[in-house]
């Protein structure tokens, strides 16, 4: 079997895989190759599928499966899998730092320090105890925040269509969420449904000043609306990981709006996660191997 591993994975994985067969990295070698390992940079396209005229199995080192036309690839005999819930740790962890940076205003505090600035009297605080935490999406990254709020004192309620309970939170609907929350943090996959749902209108239905965190994906939030709420001062802070591309045009209005907290997508890159991506993919190969034996 040849394995073309396309996108940046933990170092140790080649030798890993070497038992399964040759671990090869150049690109151009695609048609020879029956699997291939890809995050989120290569695109599986139709056209790159036909490419790769011996291709069996795409493995995505990560959560959705956006970058890859499943279907298509599904219709040629292609196994799809993903990692899923090796990154809900590393996610939920940024998902915090990011809710946590806005009431301790470390980021501000910070900035002022590099300038010399001492802003002990302007940067008045808040706490996270007692304030209500809305997840939209309850699924892997969703209850890993979740169980890290309530450690912090803070009231979880999450909207997820999908579960009917859930371990730990108490489920309500989007308008009572809305309606509800201080901080609410975006855990869903980017879906018709889910493309721009914040925006002027739910916005509209959330509280004065809520803080709002994304590390789902950027089209989820409509950002010409969001940097608008920032500078009414309707949001207080928007924190996100995720944007509409990596790295985000120029002309992306979330540069100039105030009260942006911003990270260059990185939820799912800790040490320990690449580890853990690459114990997912072995697993996946030997029942691949296994089934084609
Ligand atoms: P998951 O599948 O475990 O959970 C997603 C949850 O969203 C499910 O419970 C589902 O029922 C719910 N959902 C679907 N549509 C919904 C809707 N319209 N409204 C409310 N809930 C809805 O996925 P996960 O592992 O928790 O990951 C969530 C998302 O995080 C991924 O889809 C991906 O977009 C994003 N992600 C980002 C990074 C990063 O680097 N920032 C890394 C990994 C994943």
């Amino acid at each position: 079997m040849k394995i073309l591993i396309s996108d940046a994975f933990d170092p140790s994985l080649p030798s890993k895989l070497e038992a399964f067969g040759e671990v090869i990295d150049d690109k151009e070698r695609l048609p020879e190759v029956d699997v291939v390992l890809v995050r989120s940079k290569t695109k599986c396209t139709r056209d790159y599928i036909d490419q790769a005229k011996n291709l069996r199995l795409i493995i995505r080192g990560g959560v959705g499966l956006d970058n890859i036309d499943v279907e298509y690839a599904r219709s040629k005999g292609i196994q799809v899998f993903n990692t899923a819930s090796a990154s809900a740790v590393a996610v939920a962890e940024l998902a915090f730092a990011l809710m946590i940076s806005v009431p301790t205003r470390i980021v501000e505090g910070h900035i002022g320090m590099t300038q010399r600035e001492w802003l002990k009297k302007q940067l008045k605080r808040t706490e996270l105890m007692g304030k209500t935490l809305g997840l939209i999406g309850a699924g892997n990254i969703g209850t890993e925040l979740a169980r890290r709020g309530i450690g912090f004192g803070m009231r979880v309620i999450a909207f997820d269509p999908l579960l009917k309970s859930h371990e730990c939170v108490d489920l309500v609907t989007i308008d009572e969420l809305f309606a509800e929350s201080d901080y609410i943090s975006l855990h869903v996959p980017l879906t018709d449904t889910t493309k721009a749902m914040i925006n002027s209108d739910t916005i509209g239905q959330m509280k004065d000043g809520v803080v709002i965190l994304n590390t789902a994906r950027g089209g989820c939030v409509d950002e010409e609306d969001m940097a608008e709420a920032l500078k009414s001062g309707k949001v207080r802070a928007y924190a996100t990981d995720v944007w509409y591309s990596d790295p985000p045009d120029p002309t992306c209005p979330l540069y100039d709006a105030p009260n942006v907290i911003m990270t260059p997508h990185i939820g799912a890159s800790s040490s320990e996660n690449m580890l853990r991506i690459g114990d997912v993919v072995v697993r996946i190969l030997e029942d691949f191997d296994q089934q084609t034996a």
